[in-house]
């Protein structure tokens, strides 16, 4: 009897690569361990070093012939201070410190900002957070050249430390040259999605959008900026997926603004039925131990529970010493979250309306029958992935096997919840697509025989947002032997 759901999840895991993780063998048995998607981190690395670790990917997808989705987060505008005589200096809590334009090393009372946007605009009673927000300056005065401070929470300092500027829209554009650079080089290299970092404003979304020309490649939108959250509504508009960033977001804002702040998120975003991804830290103490906090296995579950479309590894796979058991983790924390019957009334706590379209109506019944008629899964057919994010945004109780021709398409669903893609060639009529449901059905383990499944497509076939029939298929366990042809 074939297993039911192919990953035991619905939730989909994305983990972040580098030193400890790219090499062919570790995105292998990554995949295994139940990563979906991978991140590929443009804060660190060169093109070459990305270059090799995307084409890695690849050759492992063909390997195992499975869509993987590829990501390739873009550094943004990370504001950072220059450099120290001596690479460090201290700042005496409650004294004094001076942000400037001149470029000479700093010392425990000064340092270069090499920002100019910076000058001019900060006001007196604005913070400015360093290193993680380890440090805390509060500004007394500032003018073009110059902002004077106190030091709320001193500390030691050194070179290129990050700084935040929570309490400021920072006249940043949204890309930075570099991002240009890495933006064309992800496009190049064929990554499914962008993520876009301390995106502050819709336009910063419209800027990048208008960068990608008309690339297939979906934009995710990172919010990290306490100003993204003011203007949410308008950049999930924007964007094809949205990031929790939590990272920057709790250096920004208070720590305890960020659990309140992800329930909203996730709910805002799952409305739109764009993917959502909640990340960082989520197993923070597995980058040195190969056993998670019960604090952490606490964060992944609820993430879970908020009904998140994907969690996220960063360090905890880029380069930590435990990647293969941070995900395996991850997938075992998952797996158990979902098959907690308190699970369904929880992810329903997010309220869905249907618009007022055939797809999204059949989008509902499909669920509705899923929870009425004992189904294994939701057959799907489509060409831009339209129907399988509205069937996934009403949260059906069983997986959706995705079938579609485009394999850009498949990859990109790779984060989508409950979305089991599989590329098939496309399909001429009605009979035909049946049949190659249960087909379909049957070989990727939903269900064997005697099991129903609902179908859901659009007539004539291959038209865009024509989703108008839902069928109730049952697999009579001979569809395998019919087979012949490639698919
Ligand atoms: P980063 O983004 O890891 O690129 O900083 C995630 C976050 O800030 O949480
Ligand atoms: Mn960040």
């Amino acid at each position: 009897m074939a297993k039911i759901d192919p990953r035991g999840r619905k939730v989909k895991i994305l983990a972040t690569l580098g030193p400890a993780s790219r090499s062919p063998e570790m995105i292998t048995k990554l995949i295994q361990a139940g990563a979906d998607a991978f991140r590929v981190n443009m804060s660190h690395g060169d093109h070459e070093t990305h270059a090799e670790t995307i084409a890695a990917i690849r050759a492992v997808e063909k390997d195992l012939s499975r869509p993987i989705g590829v990501l390739c987060d873009l550094q943004g505008p990370k504001l950072r201070v220059g450099q120290f005589a001596g690479g460090k200096a201290v700042i005496r809590h409650s004294g004094h410190f001076t942000l400037d334009r001149d470029p000479t090393p700093g010392d425990e009372n000064r340092v270069c900002l090499p920002h100019p946007e910076l000058f001019g605009i900060l006001k007196k009673g604005q913070r400015l957070l360093i290193d993680d927000g380890k440090l805390r300056l509060k500004v007394i005065e500032a003018d073009e050249n110059k902002i004077f401070c106190s030091a709320e929470v001193g500390g030691v300092i050194s070179d290129r430390k990050g700084v935040n500027v929570p309490d400021a829209v920072v006249p940043v554009p949204a890309l930075t040259d570099k991002d240009r650079r890495d933006l064309a080089f992800a496009l190049e290299q064929g990554a499914d999605w962008i993520a876009l970092s301390f995106v502050q404003r819709p336009e910063d979304v419209a800027e990048a959008r208008k960068l990608m020309g008309g690339s297939e490649t979906a934009l995710m939108a990172k919010i990290e900026k306490p100003a993204a959250v003011e203007r949410l509504e308008e950049i999930i508009e924007l964007a094809n997926g949205i990031m929790v960033a939590r990272g920057d977001l709790g250096v920004e804002l208070n720590p305890e603004e960020v659990p309140p702040l992800q329930k909203h998120i996730v709910a805002m975003t799952r409305r739109s039925g764009k993917p959502v991804v909640v990340a960082t830290q989520m197993l923070e103490s597995m980058i040195e131990s190969p056993a998670p906090t019960r604090a952490e296995v606490s964060d992944v579950a609820n993430a879970v529970y908020d009904g998140a479309d994907a969690v996220m590894l960063s360090a905890e796979t880029a380069s930590g010493a435990w990647p293969v058991e941070a995900v395996t983790i991850m997938h075992r924390i998952a797996a158990q979250v979902e098959r907690d019957p308190g699970y369904a009334e929880r992810v329903h706590f997010t309220e869905v309306r249907p618009d007022a379209t055939t797809a999204d109506a059949l989008a509902q019944a499909s669920a509705t029958i899923a929870n009425t008629v004992k189904v294994e899964g939701i057959i799907v057919f489509t060409g831009s992935g339209s129907t399988a994010r509205r069937v996934a945004r009403e949260r059906p109780s069983v997986p959706m096997l995705v079938l579609t021709p485009s394999q850009r398409i498949a990859r990109r669903l790779a984060l989508l919840w409950g979305a089991h893609p599989v590329v098939t060639k496309d399909i001429g009529s009605f009979e035909e697509m049946i049949a190659k449901g249960k087909r379909m059905a049957l070989r990727h383990g939903f269900g064997g025989a005697g099991s129903k499944l609902i179908a859901l497509a659009g007539v004539p076939f291959g038209t865009p947002g024509s989703t108008n029939l839902l069928h109730v298929v049952t697999l009579s366990g001979d569809e395998l032997k019919k087979h012949t042809s490639a698919e």
